[in-house]
């Protein structure tokens, strides 16, 4: 069985406060798009582990691992035995990069191995049981266009009528997601995203008012910690891409509805080392 596992962007990202449980309080607008990993599964003895990026852990560290042990709990009450599955990950999105990655393969196991086991799990089970794995795997469950509030696992499905490119560039920098937050002064925010304009935005298709309202409040702290980021939006500027935001907590920033001579301009002038792509919304 072959499941393709996309990953997203942010179109907002606020935070709202702290929580005791070291988790933050956020509020976002999360977007599939089309660049994705693909993941093959095979019934197997145990559960065994294959990825062709050697920077991703190929044990139980990987969430995809995770994920196959949460499912294996529910074959056993299921049908009294223990299943095993061979995983093997085709990677294609950049890791460690705010695109959920490692999420997203999480949910494309749960979806794949609820059908090739015959759990018969709904998917609001499956998004339950994928909280547990991490804040985002429930959105790489549902996929498309959605809010997510709380840790992120609040979701509510956004009708967008918004179809759009994506220019996407992944600089070759490890940013610390937990870093990025712990350096964050939530009182201190200047400039929240507007998400109910965001919102409006989606579900009229109006691009030009989603680059108006859209914000990502993590950027402030990777644009000053990390002059590569920084040189991306003023190279992206001179370019004349004028909207470029920060998906997640970074390094990835993406473009919106560039064309594809001045995507091509764009992937010229970056370092060799970065990842650029042109993809789109996923709906
Ligand atoms: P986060 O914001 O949660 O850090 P991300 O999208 O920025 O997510 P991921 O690509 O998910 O980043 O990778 C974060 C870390 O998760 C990696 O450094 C890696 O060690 C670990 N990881 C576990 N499983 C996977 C996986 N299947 N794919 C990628 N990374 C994984």
């Amino acid at each position: 069985m072959i499941i393709t596992a996309p990953a997203k962007i942010n179109l907002a990202l606020d935070v709202i406060g702290d929580r005791q449980d070291g988790y933050h309080e956020v509020d976002m607008v999360m977007q599939s798009i089309g660049l994705s990993d693909r993941i093959q599964l095979k019934t197997g003895e145990k559960i065994g582990l294959t990825c062709t990026n050697p920077q991703v852990p190929a044990d139980r560290r990987n969430l995809a691992w995770r994920a196959a042990e949460l499912l294996q709990e529910v074959a056993r009450e299921r049908h009294g035995k223990t299943l095993g599955v061979e995983i093997h990950i085709e990677k294609r999105i950049p890791v460690a990069a705010g695109l959920a990655g490692g999420s997203t393969d999480a949910a494309g196991v749960l979806i794949g191995l609820n059908q090739l086991w015959d759990l018969g799990l709904t998917t609001e089970e499956l998004m339950r049981l994928g909280v547990k794995l991490g804040a985002d795997v429930p959105f790489c469950i549902l996929q498309r266009t959605a809010r997510a509030e709380g840790i992120g696992e609040k979701l509510t499905v956004i009708s967008s009528r918004l179809r759009c490119s994506v220019l996407l560039i992944t600089p070759d920098v490890q940013v610390s997601t937990a870093m990025v937050y712990h350096s964050l002064d939530t009182k201190g925010i200047r400039k929240h995203p507007d998400i109910q304009g965001v919102i409006a935005a989606l579900e009229a298709g109006d691009l030009e008012r989603l680059c108006a309202v859209w914000g990502n409040v993590l950027e402030e702290v990777v644009l000053e910690k990390f002059p590569e980021v920084a040189g991306l939006k003023r190279l992206l500027q001179d370019f004349g891409v004028h909207s470029a935001l920060m998906s997640g907590s970074g390094p990835s920033v993406f473009a919106l509805n560039v064309d594809e001579n001045q995507a091509k301009a764009v992937k010229a002038a970056l370092p060799p080392t970065w990842f650029c792509t042109l993809t789109e919304f996923q709906q």
